[in-house]
């Protein structure tokens, strides 16, 4: 698999700060359900966020709100500085800013792989078709799926799908990519090919905020796991620290059921 290369603002104006993702003091009900409780979250330029903890714990609520899927009911979260907007016309730039991929692949049916992979850089970025379309196979070939641009999804593997769903977020020249359990719908087989291309991602520096399972993944490709219970971060630490010495008793009821 050849490498997968992220584009970064060349040149331009220096950023004004490493914090890309900043979540200060955000609280998110679900009626009666204290969903996320306080999160203060700062995700440097880089960094690679590893989020893991029980099923529950609020951990796809908390990305959802980083692309303002979600909203939230009280405190602050920016991107690149920049406030996340409530809508309209900003809130669909800045969700171009924030790749995500999901569990379930969610790509468009009805849409060749490489149409898939196109859409977004020509409707919201602007991107003229053929050049939207050459980069679409560019990232095809570097996430290793080039010679099945002309399939429908349902034609490729699970592994293959998730693939073509990072190559269509990472089309989109997004600032930070969001990873909500990338690999849980996937035969054991097909992980490591997903797993790899994160990886490569990872080594090339782009900002991820992945919430896995795969503790290998972590161990190697975090700079930092946030572990979360009942809608709270409870530790954060690097991960040698967490994984061979977590502080809370949470954490280590936890890390005792999947080690
Ligand atoms: P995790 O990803 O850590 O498993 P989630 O963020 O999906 O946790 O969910 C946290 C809690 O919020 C769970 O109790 C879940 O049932 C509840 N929840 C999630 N989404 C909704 C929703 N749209 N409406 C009501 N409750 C929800
Ligand atoms: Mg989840």
């Amino acid at each position: 698999m050849s490498e997968v290369s992220v584009t970064k603002d060349a040149g331009g104006s220096a950023p004004a700060t490493d914090e890309l993702v900043v979540l200060e003091g955000v609280n998110k009900h679900f009626g009666a359900l204290h969903v996320l409780q306080d999160i203060d979250l700062t995700i440097s330029r880089g960094e690679v966020v590893v989020v893991i903890g029980p099923s529950g714990s609020g951990k796809s609520t908390l990305c959802r709100t980083i692309n303002r899927l979600e909203t939230v009911d009280s405190g602050h979260i920016s991107i690149d500085g920049r406030p996340l907007p409530q809508e309209g016309k900003e809130l669909a730039r800045l969700r171009s800013d924030v790749g995500m991929v999901f569990q379930s692949f969610n790509l468009f049916a009805h849409k060749t792989v490489l149409e898939n992979v196109t859409l977004g850089q020509v409707k919201v970025r602007k991107t003229d078709k053929q050049e939207a379309e050459g980069k679409a196979r560019t990232l095809l070939d570097r996430v290793g799926v080039g010679n099945q641009a002309d399939k429908y999804p349902a034609q490729l593997s699970g592994g293959q799908q998730q693939r073509v769903a990072i190559a269509r977020a990472l089309a989109m020249d997004p600032k930070v990519m969001l990873f909500d359990e990338p690999t849980s719908a996937l035969d054991p087989e097909m992980i490591n090919e997903v797993l790899e291309v994160m990886q490569q991602l990872a080594r090339d520096g782009m900002t991820m905020v992945v919430v896995t399972h795969e503790m290998g993944f972590a161990r190697s490709a975090a700079n930092r796991v946030v572990f979360m219970a009942d809608g709270r971060i409870v530790e954060e630490s690097a991960p040698e620290q967490f994984f061979s010495n977590p502080r809370s008793d949470r954490a280590k009821d936890f890390l005792s059921k999947i080690l």
